[in-house]
């Protein structure tokens, strides 16, 4: 089918609106017209060059949309379904998400080359050209193909434009603030900075917590 992408051909350059073949899905894969998106500074990341990525690439790893199609033997999902995608992929059965460590899952191995995880192929293409999606998801489209554990079905009805943060900003803010800030309940706290995330914590008793994940004092 065709249907739209903003694509990024190279760092240094802006997000290209293309006009782009999509493949139908294949085993294990899901189709997903999306509904919105939000804007994570990883996509900044790649777009000025502070973080590599395998040209060219779809931008978009937090979205939410509506399934309409699935490829054989996807079990987890079906057409009609509300989803959001997850930045990582997670199966849900392999040592680490077995562990409740979904982020550490075998099948993100192969993030950064942004191809589908069971056969290394790409869906997306412009003529000739193979494009690789952000995070395996690339949900700066209208529609994109993935891989049925980078979706997570949602309620009915609950708001795309909502739903959709917590693919990344929601879950990292949870664990940078819990896991690497310490942050626990009854805690007093400040976020400074804009976006899902905030850039810097300052609790009730003065303890400070970096945004990097490095953690300053755990003494409480
Ligand atoms: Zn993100
Ligand atoms: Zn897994």
């Amino acid at each position: 089918m065709r249907t739209q992408a903003a694509v990024l051909w190279e760092s240094g350059t802006d997000w290209k609106i293309e006009e782009i073949e999509l493949d139908p899905p294949k085993d294990g894969e899901v189709l997903v017209r999306l509904r919105a998106a939000g804007l994570c500074h990883s996509e900044e990341h790649h777009r000025c060059g502070d973080v590599p990525f395998a040209a060219p690439m779809i931008g978009g790893h937090e979205g939410a949309g509506v399934v309409e199609a699935v490829g054989p033997g996807v079990t987890l999902t079906g057409p009609g379904d509300e989803i959001v995608f997850s930045s990582i992929p997670n199966c849900g059965r392999c040592p680490s998400c077995a562990q409740g460590r979904q982020n550490l899952c075998d099948l993100a191995a192969g993030i950064m080359g942004g191809r589908q995880i069971l056969d290394g192929s790409a869906r997306h293409h412009l003529g000739d050209t193979d494009l690789t999606i952000t995070c395996l998801v690339g949900c700066y489209a209208r529609h994109t193909v993935v891989n049925e554990a980078s979706v997570i079905p949602v309620g009915p009805g609950f708001p795309p434009e909502v739903a959709c943060l917590t693919g990344c900003g929601a879950a990292t803010g949870w664990g940078s603030s819990v896991y690497a800030g310490g942050v626990r309940p009854g805690d007093s706290v400040a976020v400074v900075g804009c976006g899902g995330l905030g850039s810097t914590r300052w609790s009730s008793s003065g303890r400070r917590h970096g945004s990097s994940g490095r953690r300053t004092s755990r003494s409480r």
